[in-house]
């Protein structure tokens, strides 16, 4: 689809995932594995007017999807309010939410009312020995009836994203996609990422797309890939019986040439790219008066301007290494994946 406002690399903006808090009641190990963290102030969180303000102008520019993130989303205390004033806004044909799924018992009822139209729900072991090891919590069981109160409320196309890690999750890949079956959900496994915050990250702890695809085959028989109808991340495969999954293979196969996102913090920072060293202050911009025609035009500005290709510059790297050591990322929150928003 062509776009009134390309960036360098001929790529639209269409996708804005909006990080609404950098608190998260999990600990995960692969993108919050140290023991303190440094928050941003709230005085500095943007209030649902702000946010809209902001995204009724990347609306101008194109965007029509938009992903409610963090931390944990639903974290943020009267979250639904802002799901109902983005629902309110008819350009945006997608609003969606990536959660941990923890408190989705609580909230789910509430967020469909709201008028959000899709849930995707991170979960990477259903052992509940792995998921304390891997988040540091004791809420599996939560999780499990995060997944089926979501379904009885009425959401549909329900996707689970879990991040594949070598000697953690690997020998329960099959399990994973019975699982997801049975919740009616479809299951995508991430390619565990360097982005900032995964202070562990190593290499050879990634399960790259190939060996997804060799373990699981062991198991069905011949898998065939499915043909691509948007710019989303997931290659989407199926299973001889017609079951489908996907893989995000960021690491390897990195898809920066049809990146058609950007993300907004909780604190109004904007980045063009998950790896991407530094942002746009729209806070700063909108608090110091500026108009909406002069924001939407700093807004086109960036984007036009935009070349990122990050994870396809970390592909190319021999020696490759975690993006960031725990003391940068707390001399500067914004490098961190939970503020930045997944
Ligand atoms: N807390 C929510 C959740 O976990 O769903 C939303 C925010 S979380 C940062 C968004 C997504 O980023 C999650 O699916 C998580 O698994 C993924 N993620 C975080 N760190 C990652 C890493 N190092 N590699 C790959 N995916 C990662
Ligand atoms: Fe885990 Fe999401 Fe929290 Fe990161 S933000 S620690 S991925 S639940
Ligand atoms: Fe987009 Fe940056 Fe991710 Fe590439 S690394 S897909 S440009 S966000």
């Amino acid at each position: 689809m062509t776009s009134n406002f390309p960036d360098r690399l001929g790529r639209p903006l269409r996708n804005l995932r909006l990080s609404v808090t950098d608190r998260c009641n999990l600990r995960c190990q692969y993108c919050m594995p140290e023991d303190e963290y440094v928050w941003l102030p709230k005085d500095d969180v943007l209030s649902f007017e702000e946010i809209t303000r902001v995204v009724d102008q990347f609306v101008t520019l194109g965007v029509d999807k938009v992903r409610l993130t963090g931390g944990e989303p639903l974290l943020r205390s009267q979250l639904p309010v802002l799901i109902k004033m983005l629902a309110e806004r008819p350009q945006l044909r997608d609003i969606a939410m990536t959660t941990n799924g923890v408190l989705l018992p609580k909230h789910a009822q509430d967020l469909k009312d709201a008028g959000l139209h899709r849930l995707t729900v991170s979960l990477d072991t259903i052992d509940p020995e792995t998921f304390s090891m891997m988040t540091r919590r004791d809420d599996l069981e939560r999780v499990f009836e995060g997944l089926r109160v979501a379904r009885e409320v009425g959401f549909e196309n329900t996707k689970i994203d879990t991040v594949a890690i070598n000697g953690v999750n690997d020998g329960e890949f099959v399990e994973l996609i019975e699982f997801a079956r049975s919740a009616s959900a479809e299951l995508r496994f991430i390619e565990y990422m360097d982005v900032g915050g995964a202070t562990r990250w190593r290499m050879d702890r990634v399960v790259t797309r190939d060996r997804i695809l060799e373990i699981l085959s062991a198991k069905y028989g011949s898998i065939t890939e499915v043909a691509r109808v948007d710019a989303a991340p997931a290659d989407r495969f199926a299973l001889p019986d017609g079951t489908t999954f996907g893989i995000i293979s960021s690491v390897t196969q990195p898809f920066c040439a049809t990146c058609d996102r950007a993300r907004l913090t909780a604190d109004g920072m904007w980045f063009t790219c998950l790896y991407a060293e530094k942002g746009t202050d729209l806070r700063q911009l909108i608090r110091s008066g500026m108009s909406d025609e002069a924001l939407r035009n700093r807004l086109i500005e960036v984007w036009t301007d935009r070349s990122d290709r990050g994870a396809e510059v970390r592909a190319g790297m021999t020696d490759r290494a975690p993006l960031a050591e725990p003391a940068n990322l707390r001399d500067n929150p914004h490098l961190e994946m939970h503020t930045r928003g997944g």
